[in-house]
């Protein structure tokens, strides 16, 4: 895989571009987006981690509501990760449901693959990263996702 090293900020800004313009009704916040962050990692790979999560995200409201991305640097130890968040306001997931979501072929939607959450996982684990799911039904969901932090030197 070609690594290299990624300013999380301009990548996501560049990603989130794009699918405003043919997104109308849905506000995307990313307010919260630290400046100077970045990750050691497969670009094309990573595009389509946040390219699946935010179109679920994009799904899940429907239309209309807000979309939030964030990132953070958090220290475990002696380990610094940075800590990304795709937040959406849509129905959220079923608690029964949560730990699941990550299965290949499991799908709620008709014309789903149920595939997307489980490349996603996969990518993560393949950039020594975690990501989980919290979800409040009715009030909406939250990736997350940590990420080893590159330091850059010079
Ligand atoms: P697919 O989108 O093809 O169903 P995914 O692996 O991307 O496959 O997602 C699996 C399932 O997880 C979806 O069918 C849906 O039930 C649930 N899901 C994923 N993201 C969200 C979300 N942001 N809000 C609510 N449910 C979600």
């Amino acid at each position: 895989p070609a690594m290299e090293d990624l300013n999380l900020r301009k990548f996501l800004y560049s990603i989130v571009e794009v699918l405003e313009e043919s997104n109308p009704g849905v506000v995307f916040h990313m307010d919260d987006l630290q400046e100077n962050l970045y990750i050691h990692a497969d670009q094309g790979q990573i595009r389509q981690v946040f390219q699946n999560l935010i179109s679920n995200a994009l799904q899940a409201i429907d239309g209309d509501g807000v979309i939030i991305l964030r990132a953070d640097l958090v220290k475990k130890g002696y380990s610094v990760y940075c800590r990304i968040q795709v937040s959406d306001s849509g129905p959220g997931i079923p608690d029964e449901m949560q730990d699941k979501v990550f299965n290949p072929y499991f799908t709620t939607r008709e014309d789903g693959t149920g595939l997307g959450l489980s490349i996603v996982e996969r990518i993560i684990h393949d950039h020594k990263g975690r990501i989980w799911v919290e979800s409040v039904p009715g009030e909406g969901t939250t990736f997350y996702l940590d990420l080893p932090y590159e330091e850059l030197y010079g």
